[in-house]
């Protein structure tokens, strides 16, 4: 895991000196995987390329230094975790709806010494509620399809902020769909950005959302509606 992380690093524009934390943060994955569901990518090579790596990679498309980003849907904490852990200046909040994962990454934030990073459990429609526009950038991965996922993220970016989606490269269809909903919302895609993740064949891609506007009040809307009529 070292060797990849020493070469990798440096082209996702990370600090080889957070190495140390990145290893430890995927022990304690490992380890707390063996009892609990938090992720299939067990070889610790491919923790550090398909977890580690493409999360740092996401940097190269917006640079978040001294903003505030909520990961939604973080999981066991990707993209979020590993990004503060390279870009300690970002104020980070972890949200997830499943309470294990967001026990295991208070643990996991404990024993790294992450006192300032916020594990919230809760669904991202519900925290809307309380938080709404009070994000400079919402970030997410795996979660969900882009239209149903830009009502969980847009709501919670200001005005001038980003919604970063992170998706295979075979999503044009999913984000030509997305078009008219990405536009109730308040948003625009700015920029579609693909990378490849170092030390693999894999190229992902981040598709970068600006929100132009605020997000209409009557947004979000209870999941079963978001699920049964995307917008
Ligand atoms: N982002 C992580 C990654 O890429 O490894 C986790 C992806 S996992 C497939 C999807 C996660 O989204 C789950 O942990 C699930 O609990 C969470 N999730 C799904 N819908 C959500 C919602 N509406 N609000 C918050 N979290 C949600």
């Amino acid at each position: 895991m070292r060797a990849i992380l020493e070469a990798g690093l440096p082209q996702v524009g990370a600090d080889p000196g957070c190495i140390p934390a990145l290893e430890r943060f995927a022990d304690l994955l490992l380890e707390k995987n063996q009892v609990m569901n938090l992720t299939a990518i067990t070889e610790p090579e491919a923790v550090a390329t398909l977890h580690l790596l493409d999360s740092l990679a996401v940097w190269q498309a917006v640079d978040l230094a001294g903003k505030s980003l909520i990961d939604v849907g973080t999981g066991a904490g990707f993209p979020g975790l590993p990004l503060r852990l390279a870009h300690p200046e970002i104020r980070l909040t972890l949200l997830d709806s499943l309470n294990k994962r967001v026990e295991f990454l208070r643990e996991v934030c404990s024993q790294l010494g992450l006192e300032d990073v916020k594990c919230v459990h809760g669904r991202a429609e519900e925290f809307a509620a309380g938080h709404r526009e009070q994000f400079d950038g919402a970030v997410s991965r795996a979660v969900a399809d882009l239209r149903v996922l830009s009502e969980l993220c847009l709501p919670l970016v200001k005005v001038g902020g980003v919604f970063l989606s992170m998706k295979s490269t075979d999503c044009e269809e999913e984000l030509n769909a997305a078009k008219g909903a990405i536009r109730a919302l308040g948003g625009r895609t700015e920029r579609v950005v693909d990378y490849p993740i170092p030390a693999t064949d894999v190229v992902h891609r981040v598709i970068v959302i600006r929100k132009l506007s605020p997000t209409p009040a009557r947004y979000p809307r209870r999941f079963a509606q978001i699920k049964k009529q995307p917008l």
